[in-house]
């Protein structure tokens, strides 16, 4: 006999909660994971609907109290069971229990209530304001004065007045009653107002663009497209198009094209790039047919979005990563713009990279994928090469736009000319051009390296591990390690290379730049972006358009200010250490210090005046930096693909990460000893020892975090498959171990980040 797990009610909380039905003979065929049921439920044992979710051959219960299956929904293929499939194939690919990644999926009406922004503002003059503040005091209405007072400010205490003031506040911080605020709504003395972003953005004063004209090129990768769709074929594309070719321009015709047969459209974009301006362009072309996914939602703002979708009350989802997951019956395209970024892998479990669930999404819907880069990841390249993605090359500018010329500065000369500003010479001057032309600058630090590693200022030389090719990581107690492999040995006082005693520890803030740019140009406006003036909601929308609006000169910042921004008075781009990315420890270093270079480099010129971007560098002849000067992105990818096929890191074969974390050191280097033993011994039997790397157990680069200390395993393979499989051994031998019981073990097929 054969059972079913079925959940029966997915828009509960409890995903996990499922019941143990008999599958009848007739229905073995039919009873895969997804399809839905009817099921006999509860006492009276009426019929209800559910979902199959897992498949065993065990009874759960006693077999007499198991009820079988009625009956199997037949034709189909709903969009909760192609959902429910699809969390299916999201477990075994990525490895997570089915709970996770049904929770991933599955959109899940909470119990709370959506909260909502409202915002009071003074619907009368301040005159008459104050008259009414006047009476209220005779009255003594003390809720209505204070609310008032916080209008108008308070002159006792010499407070200033406020233009708007957040519903909750009042009521909370003001004890002003709700039924007071209601009150002075029905007045007319004030108006509250349900914020909702991007309400009605047709009404805003920006001019209406006019609808371009495509370039011979725009027009041939969309006529191909639109094409194949309307010949039935679905495929996965890749737009590589440098920065600026008009890509967007591309995706809104095909979308388009695609809405206007009835289908529905996921358009997936970087969190980081989910600007007013990004989604103003979708807006003008599709108006209020378009919703928007952003991680600021709450499960319950969430949910509604994705029940507009599901009523067909929109055409296109624009969002992050889960965005993925909209539930559009009549899904036809889904679109990845910047398909190379990082942040498309989940770092939670499931954690599942959105490029590889699109792809199934689109099998399952039957919808073709779409994705774009003007620096492509390897991954996606690799496969455009082999012709499994069909490939297109949008290789200029569009629009008034020009590529930028990019000039390499070496810092070790600048040292040699007695220069030990963070500016080069040829920077500086360049920046005082365009201050002096009232033109824009951005200056770009790039932390997203490793700031540990420990480089030597006259000649550049890092210091690497002897076993590895990982740059070592400086630790308070004066060593470097290697997270790779455990190597360690002291910090040198002396560069080993040159002898020069400028060694040190590397890494400059963004908040240091921000004053020494102040000091060398002290009439400049100074803008500067990070995680520490993005805090606050809206923060990060608040400087891009203060620097849109040209109130500010410079803007300095990190990976943040180089992702899909159009600033057209941009003419001079300065990035201020290249290399800092690449002594990450990990193997993609090189990729994104060539991504980052390349997108950075893309904000100059945008628009009318030419642009020029200086990349100051300690290793100008490292090929991702010389490849980013000459917008070589094939010469790059050849490059970068021999060092991975010679150390076997992917694309050129996969990687199973084993994270083992536990507040007792001993406990868990000894459980990671046992998994390493272990992952050792399965791949022995499996006869497979030769063409598996196991790396470790070694420290993680993050070595301790909130008390936990962490271990890594890392398996190298060729075959996806052994990699699930071993997986799933090692989790049976956690399952049946007692040494794990203290220990907390995580896996993460091909990590986008270092551990
Ligand atoms: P990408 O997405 O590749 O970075 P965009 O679609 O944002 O490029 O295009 C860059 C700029 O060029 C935008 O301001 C866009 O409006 C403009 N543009 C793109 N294609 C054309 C065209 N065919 N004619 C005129 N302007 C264009
Ligand atoms: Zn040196
Ligand atoms: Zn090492």
């Amino acid at each position: 006999m054969s059972y079913a797990d079925i959940i029966v009610d997915i828009s509960h909380e409890n995903l996990d909660k499922s019941y143990q039905y008999s599958i009848p003979e007739e229905f073995r065929e039919e009873a895969v994971i997804g399809a839905l049921v009817i099921v006999p439920f509860g006492k009276g044992n009426r019929f209800i609907n559910g979902y199959i979710v897992g498949l065993s051959e065990t009874p759960k219960w006693k077999v007499e109290l198991i009820k079988p299956i009625h009956q199997i929904v037949p034709g189909g293929l709903v969009i909760e069971s192609q959902l429910i499939s699809l969390a299916y194939w999201i477990k075994e690919t990525f490895g997570a229990t089915m709970n996770d990644a049904l929770k991933t999926v599955i959109p899940v009406k909470k119990s709370v209530k959506s909260i909502e922004k409202k915002t009071i503002r003074l619907a009368v003059s301040v005159e008459e304001a104050e008259n009414y503040l006047e009476v209220f005091k005779k009255k003594n209405n003390k809720g209505r004065v204070r609310l008032l007072e916080a209008f108008l400010g308070d002159s006792a205490v010499q407070s200033k007045g406020i233009d708007e003031l957040e519903y909750e506040l009042a009521v909370n911080k003001l004890n002003i009653a709700r039924t007071t605020i209601q009150d002075l709504e029905k007045m007319g003395v004030i108006t509250t107002e349900v914020e909702k972003l991007y309400r009605n953005p047709l009404n805003n004063k920006e001019s209406e663009k006019e609808s371009v004209i495509l370039s011979r090129e725009q027009q041939f990768v969309t006529e191909e497209i639109i094409r194949d769709y309307n010949a039935g074929k679905r495929k996965t594309y890749l737009i590589h198009g440098v920065t600026g070719s008009g890509k967007t321009e591309v995706y809104l015709e095909i979308i388009s094209s695609v809405i206007k047969q009835g289908k529905k459209v996921i358009m997936l974009i970087p969190e980081i790039a989910l600007t007013y301006q990004t989604v103003m362009r979708f807006y003008k072309r599709f108006g209020s047919r378009i919703s928007i996914m952003n991680s600021r939602l709450s499960q319950g703002e969430r949910y509604d979005q994705f029940m507009r979708a599901k009523n067909g009350d929109i055409d296109i989802m624009i969002g992050p990563r889960s965005a993925l997951f909209t539930p559009f019956k009549d899904l036809g395209l889904i679109i990845m713009d910047e398909e190379h970024e990082g942040s498309y892998k989940s770092e939670n479990p499931p954690k599942y990279h959105a490029r590889e669930v699109a792809i199934k999404r689109g099998e399952l819907s039957g919808a073709s994928i779409i994705l774009g880069s003007a620096t492509p990841s390897l991954e996606s390249y690799k496969k455009a090469l082999q012709g499994e993605y069909k490939l297109f090359t949008l290789p200029s500018r569009n629009g008034e736009g020009r590529m930028p010329k990019i000039w390499i500065e070496d810092l070790r000369e600048e040292l040699k000319k007695k220069n030990k500003s963070i500016f080069s010479l040829h920077l500086k001057d360049l920046i005082k051009d365009r201050l002096n032309k009232k033109e824009q600058i951005i200056l770009f630090i790039n932390r997203r390296g490793y700031a540990g590693f420990v480089s030597c200022r006259s000649c550049g030389y890092v210091m690497k591990c002897p076993h590895c090719d990982v740059s070592l990581t400086a630790h308070n107690n004066g060593t470097l390690v290697c997270h790779y492999c455990g190597h360690e040995e002291a910090i040198p006082t002396k560069c080993p290379s040159c002898g020069s005693k400028y060694i040190a520890a590397f890494g400059t803030g963004t908040q240091k730049v921000e004053e020494l740019v102040k000091r060398e140009f002290p009439e400049a406006r100074v803008l500067r972006m990070d995680t520490d003036t993005t805090k606050t909601k809206d923060g990060h929308e608040k400087i891009l358009s203060a620097f849109a609006n040209q109130e500010a000169d410079i803007l300095v910042g990190t990976q943040m200010i180089v992702k899909g921004h159009d600033f057209p008075m941009v003419t001079l781009v300065g990035i201020l250490a290249a290399d800092l990315s690449l002594y990450a420890s990990d193997y993609r270093a090189a990729e994104r210090t060539y991504q980052l270079l390349v997108q950075a480099s893309g904000r100059a010129g945008r628009g009318r005046l030419p642009g020029e971007v200086v990349i100051q560098t300690y290793q100008p002849e490292h090929y991702s930096i010389s490849a980013a000067s000459n917008n070589d992105y094939d010469g790059f990818y050849n490059q970068e693909m021999n060092y991975r096929d010679l150390l076997k890191y992917p694309p050129a074969a996969h990687i199973l990460a084993v994270l083992i974390t536990s507040k007792d050191e001993n406990k868990a280097i000894f459980a990671a000893k046992l998994l390493g033993g272990a992952a050792k011994e399965w791949v022995k039997t499996e006869q497979i020892s030769e063409e598996t790397i196991i790396i470790g157990p070694a420290l993680a680069v993050l070595s301790k975090a909130n008390d936990f200390y962490r271990y890594m395993i890392y398996v190298k393979q060729s075959n996806y498959n052994y990699l699930i499989l071993l997986k799933n051994y090692l989790e049976g031998y956690i399952n049946f171990s007692e040494h794990f019981e203290t220990c907390n073990v995580q896996f993460d097929f091909n990590p986008m980040n270092s551990y």
